[in-house]
């Protein structure tokens, strides 16, 4: 299922997200207005124009950290006086945007028309965005989306909506192009009806064995981010669902001999993913699930996918725009975790403390005992950086990961799993 074993949809994915980077450069050239966005501003908006394109840097960045230019590009920005404590996908984007793109496997991104940053995954992307906008004077707009440590209230949805709405008065002013509801729409149900495609995907990891791994869903994530409200979405990860069904019907499994099944929590490590796969299979370990993938397309609080009824698209995008992890508090956070160990069967759970991504790693100790307490399963903290490679020590992680795979083993000589 892995991209590099060359499955159709590897090379169907291979040559989507090529073309969409292409693309996006020409149109860009040929005279589309450009916008940079943080991964959870809705890219479907877009769509209601005749002639508006997006690029999305913390996407580019993972890209640039899985082809192995992650570190130099962190460097450039740390040339200009950027700290190493900052996000790297925020250090790779400075650094690209510094040479405009020299080391890129896309060649860059192109040159933005508007920022659009999102400030519930973390404050720092606001400020990111805002090293672009004064060095390139180009507008910034900050949506301002409240955090969620319960369901999200009817008073936050609405406003929410009013600042979608107010988005799209500002993209018409800059752009002097006409938003058009029903491109908007059609944009809306590109990506739900993709999204639905994604979770029959996911749940193929339910059977044991399971037919995928999460680095399968890590490589496959990619079009959520950069094609949403096309039709791609859907024939993507229809592809993908189908080839995962029937690896199943032919009992073809990415861990022959599946002993453990493991869940990851946090972003995933982009420079590491061919080689920690293979030293999991190799130990007879499986993770079958991963927060980071399963959050798309839901509500706070489950991984399930969250139904539209096909109405009203604002309603829809203003409930999901808090699906990602960073905004939601631990009770939340707990939640979601706790159903899918259960439903994924999952023998231990990894919880990767992101030395980037501190809205994701905040509550993740405290994650660890409540799983380990309350869910009765036994867990393990790994230090990692999702892009950066030189924060993370492949020897000490897997010291731990053993440790975890030793534990569940003793329970199960106790008869206590
Ligand atoms: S710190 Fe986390 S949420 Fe913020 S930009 Fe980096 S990866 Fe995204």
């Amino acid at each position: 299922m892995t991209e590099n074993k060359k499955s159709n949809a590897g090379k169907h994915l291979t040559g989507l997200i090529g073309k969409g980077y292409m693309d996006l450069h020409q149109r860009a050239v040929d005279g589309a207005f450009c916008v940079w966005i943080a991964i959870n501003v809705p890219a479907e908006v877009f769509a209601g124009f005749e002639n508006v394109v997006y690029a999305v840097p913390e996407s580019h960045a993972a890209l640039c950290a899985g082809k192995g230019v992650g570190v130099s590009m962190c460097e450039k920005a740390e040339a200009q006086g950027y700290s190493m404590d900052l996000c790297s996908y925020a250090r790779i984007d400075i650094g690209n945007a510094s040479d405009n793109g020299k080391e890129s496997p896309t060649f860059g991104l192109p040159r933005p028309d508007l920022l659009i940053s999102n400030n519930n995954t973390c404050s720092l992307i606001t400020k990111w965005f805002d090293v672009h906008h004064r060095t390139w004077d180009v507008p910034h707009f900050i949506m301002d989306i409240p955090f969620c440590y319960e369901p999200q209230k009817p008073k936050d949805h609405a406003y929410i909506v009013g600042q979608i709405k107010a988005l799209i008065r500002f993209i018409e002013k800059l752009s002097g192009q006409s938003f058009n509801m029903d491109r908007y729409t059609e944009a809306v149900h590109h990506t739900w009806s993709g999204i639905r495609e994604w979770k029959r995907f996911l749940a193929s990891g339910k059977h044991v064995p399971s037919p995928i791994t999460a680095f399968d869903s890590f490589v496959h994530m990619a079009p959520f981010l950069t094609l949403r409200g096309t039709p791609h979405l859907k024939t993507h990860f229809t592809l993908l669902a189908d080839e995962a069904e029937e690896n199943l019907s032919s009992s073809r499994f990415p861990v022959e001999k599946e002993r453990y099944r493991l869940f990851w929590d946090n972003i995933a490590p982009w420079h590491q993913l061919r080689k920690m796969s293979r030293r999991l299979a190799d130990l007879g370990a499986n993770i079958v699930g991963a927060s980071y993938t399963s959050c798309m397309g839901t509500v706070e609080g489950s991984f399930e996918l969250y139904e539209w009824d096909e109405k009203d698209p604002f309603d829809y995008i203003a409930r999901t725009m808090n699906s990602y992890m960073c905004p939601h508090g631990m009770v939340l956070r707990h939640k979601a975790m706790a159903r899918a160990v259960k439903a994924l069967s999952i023998d231990g759970v990894i919880f990767a403390s992101n030395r980037s991504c501190k809205p994701y790693s905040i509550t993740q100790m405290d994650q660890q005992r409540k799983i380990r307490d309350e869910v009765g399963v036994p867990a393990v903290l790994i230090e990692v950086d999702h892009a950066d490679s030189r924060k993370y020590s492949e020897e000490s992680a897997f010291v731990r990961i053993e440790a975890l795979l030793e534990q569940i083993d003793a329970a199960r000589s106790r008869g206590l799993v």
